[in-house]
């Protein structure tokens, strides 16, 4: 019997539920002519990755994108099952059992580490873990960061770093009116913190933010901004790299930093000290980070044409409290599928994921995201991406290259949950969590409480399933 027919559908297990995992099942959805059932699989009971964990809660128009995810959900053939963990909920060999071809969307869940001596004391932290605390992510609320520290040092030129250094910097006026996590607002207005350090190994040319998020430090209500005119500076290759290219962004950095470069101080009690050409060597402390020990870089022209950091002698210590490493994300295995730990991605050609040793396409299994290309780019970047792997997988269908599934049924999946007494989650169920957040939000005048721990979730959802229907009175 064809593939992708009512008789026949073509189903296909999506693990994860960020953007990637959304604009994929969204092209899936696409295919006119064929009959597709997608069932998504989310660790936590609540969907959409790091719009939910990532995004700074300060920037709630790019959160707004949840409302296209919420219509893909609606679409018939689409399930969400949150709350189930793939490797110990549901295997390899299950999703084998059960479906087609299976989607890992996995995204990045760890952080490179700097390998610096004093990274692992007390005080020095991943900014990921600032970043997924501040943002009510159930496995890092009961984290704590030491906020009565005076001086921060946040190491990395990315938009992460940028998110991180402008919540530290935030008045409690500036976060009351986002979705901050509750407990992270106390904190955070509790924070004798007025220094940070935002500190980059190349220049200011070479920053891998992006040009509003670096104006928007400065318009910070109890913050500025801080530029030494020598590194707002450019050195001559830089200078020569401007000039013959068309990096809008670089040239927008450029131009604002040099103005905070010379803007005069306002004496406002926070100062973000944006620097350039610095890289941490040690971080110093007695048991606890008291210090950091950079090193003064300078740029040469690598093989590859790019303008690389490489050291001076020159050195300098900033005492710092904490320390906040925002040098990139990376991913993690998944268990029964390929992993090229270097680069921290699956192994794949054009999302099909493959087998590292072989160099061979592994039938029926395909990335998206991050777990695909690493961690780069913004939400949209995920559309285009998940859009090409979906073609590659209905070329496969359509070659009659899929998985074989014994039990290829929607209620198999269900019943092999309930049998392994899973308290899943669906769309439906993760409406309901939003829609309590926002009341309870509403109520204290905030756009938002998130619930932050997964059994209040899961009980608040079960208390609703047996609350009498009010409109049965
Ligand atoms: P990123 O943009 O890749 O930035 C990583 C930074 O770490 C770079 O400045 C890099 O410098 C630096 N770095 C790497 N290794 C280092 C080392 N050993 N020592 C010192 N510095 C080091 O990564 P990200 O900030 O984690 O962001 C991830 C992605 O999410 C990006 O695409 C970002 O744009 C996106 N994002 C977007 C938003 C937004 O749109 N508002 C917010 C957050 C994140 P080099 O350039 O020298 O390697």
């Amino acid at each position: 019997m064809a593939l992708g027919t009512s008789l026949n559908p073509l189903r296909v297990a999506i693990i994860g539920s960020g953007p990637s995992a959304f604009y994929a099942a969204e092209a899936l959805q696409k295919q006119s002519d064929l009959v597709i059932e997608v069932d998504m699989f989310e660790r936590l009971p609540t969907p959409h990755g790091l719009v939910r964990g990532g995004v700074a809660p300060d920037h709630p128009k790019i959160k707004t994108v949840t409302k296209v995810y919420d219509k893909i959900a609606a679409h018939p053939g689409f399930r969400y099952f949150g709350n189930v963990e793939y490797g110990r909920d549901i295997t390899h060999a299950d999703l084998a059992r059960h479906y087609h071809q299976i989607i890992y969307a996995t995204g990045a869940q760890t952080d490179r580490q700097m390998g610096i001596p004093g990274e692992s004391l007390p005080g020095s932290h991943a900014a990921t873990e600032f970043v997924a605390w501040y943002n009510g992510h159930p496995d890092y609320r009961d984290l704590s960061f030491d906020l009565q520290q005076t001086a921060v040092a946040v190491i990395g030129n990315g938009n992460v770093a940028m998110d991180v250094a402008r919540i530290l910097a935030s008045s409690y006026e500036e976060l009351v009116n986002t979705d901050i996590a509750d407990y992270a607002l106390e904190a955070l207005a509790n924070s004798r913190v007025q220094d940070i350090y935002v500190l980059g190994r190349r220049g200011p040319a070479q920053a891998s933010f992006t040009s509003p998020e670096l104006r928007e430090l400065g318009d910070l209500h109890d913050a500025e901004v801080i530029v030494l005119p020598e590194d707002a500076e450019l050195d001559p290759l830089s200078s020569q790299d401007m000039l013959n290219g068309d990096d809008r962004t670089a040239e927008r950095n450029v131009q604002t930093l040099a103005r905070y470069s010379t803007a005069t101080p306002e004496g406002k009690p926070r100062r973000i000290h944006l620097r350039f050409l610095v890289s941490p060597v040690e971080l110093l402390g007695n048991g606890q980070v008291e210090a950091i020990t950079l090193v003064k870089n300078e740029l040469y022209r690598s093989d590859d044409g790019s303008l690389r950091p490489r050291p001076t002698n020159e050195h300098e210590t900033i005492p710092v409290g904490l320390v906040f490493r925002s040098i990139g994300y990376k991913g993690i295995a998944l268990p029964g599928v390929p992993f090229d730990a270097r680069a921290g991605v699956i192994p794949n050609a054009q999302g099909r994921v493959i087998s590292p040793d072989e160099q061979k396409t592994v039938t029926g299994e395909y990335v998206v995201g991050w777990i695909k290309r690493g961690p780069s780019g913004i939400i949209g970047t995920n559309k285009p991406d998940s859009v090409a792997t979906v073609a590659m997988m209905i070329e496969d269908a359509s070659a009659e290259k899929t998985l074989n599934p014994v039990e290829p049924s929607a209620a198999s999946v269900e019943r092999l949950l309930n049998e392994r007494g899973v308290r899943y989650v669906s769309y439906a169920d993760w409406l309901i969590l939003d829609a309590v957040e926002q009341e309870r939000g509403k109520a204290v005048n905030r756009p938002r409480l998130k619930i932050s721990r997964v059994d209040e979730m899961l009980d608040l959802l079960q208390e609703r399933r047996h609350a009498p229907d009010p409109a049965s009175d």
